[in-house]
């Protein structure tokens, strides 16, 4: 495993989550770099905070909502995908 990256310790642990995270950025993609990806354009990359681990950012596809309807600490939830390549995408929170 790496190193803490601000203060360059080495005693760092896996500790487990809740998962749940908030909207620090985003980006639509339009045009896809890797072909498989053609058919789900456009798609959204999202850097994801985690709520119970501050600091700690994950860059991944945020689905179920358009680019129009997200806002800066918006919160999100995990959507695991299990099985041979294991996947983490965030949606919104339901509301309502
Ligand atoms: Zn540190």
């Amino acid at each position: 495993m790496g190193s803490c990256p601000y203060c360059g310790g080495n005693t760092i642990e896996w500790r487990a989550i809740e998962g749940g995270g908030t909207l620090y950025s985003w980006t639509t993609v339009h045009h896809a770099f890797l072909s498989d990806r053609r058919t789900s354009l456009p798609y959204i990359v999202g850097l994801v905070e985690f709520a119970d681990a501050p600091g700690v950012r994950l860059i991944t596809n945020i689905v179920e909502t358009g680019s129009g309807r997200l806002f800066e600490r918006m919160p999100l939830v995990p959507i695991i995908g299990l099985g041979p390549q294991p996947t983490v995408k965030f949606r919104p929170v339901e509301t309502g």
